[in-house]
């Protein structure tokens, strides 16, 4: 038995199993050629990372165009970073965006033949590969202590060489296996590392799906791949995982494009044929004209909870993100006059590489074309889904009558050209409050903002006119020409043509006295369609509002 074999036979004991039983246990999965098996591959760190969601969408879009398959894979080897929980909210996050997983990990039971999709529940799979890794001489334990590797680091700071653990810098790549056995059996405590055969001055040329050919520095790094909790690290993990997994394109962030060659030196390492790689670009903020990228600390927007706590329709934001991956989606967007993200004919290829800037008016561009789509019922019942976590003042507004909410919502809606003026549930209570009357009373307790050259005696007699005259079984438009009747009786011009060339003539035109009418009623001058309100507020609830401004106008 090779002294090599029994290193290995010591460090893994009990591990019995080669790779070729992992081959068997994990085989090549029947697809289509052109197929792509993508993952999403999150650590559980925290909240979902726009950054991430945007990932999780060109590989959930990538397997869906190729018929091929999306999985979940939850990447906690990182034990001290872990934060409790946050693996299952990552499921429901990813839930809310419509990011279904054809194969993963869940909750209750991981989905799929490949698992178990997390990591740390697949320790006996990476023990079984560095079993063999050891057995062949490609890895070793190494004994050095943190205070030895962080002596060693500051001397290579000193000498001013390329820092790490590598060539004639790791020290235990050059103990004899024989050595290394008699440590372990004195108790020493060891880590696993590759054993490099790589050089950092020689260049190798790797590919990316969307950047082409990358030309990079060899790794010569001696990397940890097995850590003294016998955990693996996430740079041998993901090979190992994305090998037994049958991942055919790895999508992650560009942060990993320079641990490439190490992925790939291991891929060759163990006689695999690596993945194609897609590095996407990081998305970016422009602070004080510097960009940078979505920090989790200092930007709102690089945690996806944000856009769910303020009512961004989920839609938007994956849109928005599509939008990023492929600056023609927008064009698109307009020429099918759709928002579906499936229909689109994604091409990763044309990925834009600089990183892309967050562009909240952009969000709120598609947000509000996408709420304009919906119907009054939908809005309706999605706002009040979102008011029931995050807005109790909407909510009680709702419940006081859900039908009169929607139809509140209904204005100007289901038309060619619906209003456009909400982006997110959290503009609404603002939008709609003066449809109710307390709310009303409160917000015309604030100076209005009738125009000035207009005098209170000619409003309040046009306000009085309006209670007598006004016939609310009109349609609207000929309710604006009853209108323009009644204004005109207090000496409004019929339009602001005649009004312009007569001005000493009239006291203003039918424009004014609809103004003057929305700001009774509304308190401002941005309301919806003045037929509408008057639709639903009803006579009674108008003469009322109607009484009480020329009350007010009149002290
Ligand atoms: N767990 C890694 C991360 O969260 C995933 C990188 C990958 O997709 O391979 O960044």
């Amino acid at each position: 038995m090779s002294i090599y074999v029994q290193l290995a036979n010591l460090i893994f004991e009990n591990i019995n199993e080669t790779l070729s039983d992992l081959e068997k246990l994990y085989p090549p999965r029947s697809l289509d050629k052109l197929a792509e098996v993508t993952r999403f591959a999150p650590s559980p760190t925290g909240f979902l990372h726009t950054g991430s969601l945007f990932t999780a969408l060109v590989a959930h879009k990538i397997a869906k165009d190729t018929n091929g398959v999306f999985y979940l894979r939850l990447e906690d080897t990182d034990t001290k970073r872990e934060i409790e929980g946050s693996g299952e909210e990552l499921i429901q996050q990813l839930k809310i965006f419509k990011i279904n997983i054809d194969e993963g990990y869940l909750e209750d039971e991981d989905l799929g033949k490949y698992g178990p999709y997390r990591q740390s529940q697949r320790a006996h799979i990476y023990h079984i590969v560095i079993k063999y890794l050891l057995e062949n001489n490609l890895a070793y334990p190494c004994f050095c202590s943190t205070e030895e590797l962080d002596t060693l680091r500051k001397t290579q700071e000193k000498q001013k060489v390329v820092t790490g653990y590598y060539g004639k810098y790791a020290k235990c790549r050059y103990l004899s296996a024989e050595e290394a056995i008699k440590k372990i059996k004195s108790g020493q405590p060891y880590v696993i590392r590759y054993r490099s055969h790589g050089n950092h001055e020689r260049k190798i040329t790797l590919s990316d799906v969307i950047r082409g050919d990358i030309t990079i520095a060899e790794n010569d790094l001696d990397i940890v791949i097995l850590k003294a909790d016998l955990l693996p690290t996430y740079h041998f993990a993901h090979v190992v995982d994305d090998h037994f997994m049958r991942t055919t394109l790895v999508i992650r962030g560009e942060e990993w494009i320079s641990s490439l060659p190490i992925h790939i030196e291991l891929f060759n390492a163990l006689k695999w044929s690596a993945p194609k790689y897609a590095h996407l670009p990081l998305i970016m903020k422009l602070v004080d004209g510097h960009k940078h990228k979505l920090s989790k600390r200092r930007d709102q927007e690089a945690a996806v909870t944000y856009f769910i706590e303020d009512g961004y329709p989920v839609e938007a934001l994956n849109v928005y993100l599509m939008s990023i991956a492929n600056s023609s989606f927008e064009q698109w967007t307009v020429d099918h006059n759709s928002y579906e993200i499936e229909d689109f004919p994604f091409d990763i290829k044309k990925m834009s590489l600089d990183g892309a800037l967050f562009d909240i008016d952009k969000l709120n561009y598609f947000a509000k074309e996408i709420i304009a789509r919906l119907k009054a019922n939908e809005l309706a019942t999605r706002s009040k889904r979102w008011a029931v976590n995050y807005s109790p003042e909407l909510l009680e507004l709702i419940n006081r009558d859900f039908i009169y909410y929607e139809n509140i919502l209904n204005i100007e809606r289901e038309k060619e050209k619906p209003r456009k003026d909400i982006a997110k549930f959290n503009d609404i209570y603002r939008q709609i409050r003066f449809f109710y009357h307390d709310l009303y009373l409160e917000l015309i307790s604030e100076t209005l903002p009738f125009n000035e050259t207009i005098k209170k005696e000619t409003i309040i007699s046009f306000l009085t006119l309006f209670i007598k005259k006004n016939d609310y079984s009109l349609n609207n438009s000929d309710w604006f020409n009853a209108l323009k009747e009644i204004a005109s009786q207090v000496g409004f011009a019929s339009s602001a043509k005649i009004y312009k060339n007569n001005k000493e003539e009239y006291v203003g035109h039918v424009g004014d006295a609809a103004e003057i009418l929305r700001i009774s009623l509304t308190s401002s001058k941005n309301a919806p369609n003045l037929w509408d309100i008057l639709q639903l507020l009803k006579k009674e609830e108008v003469d009322k509002r109607l009484n009480l401004i020329i009350k007010k106008l009149s002290e």
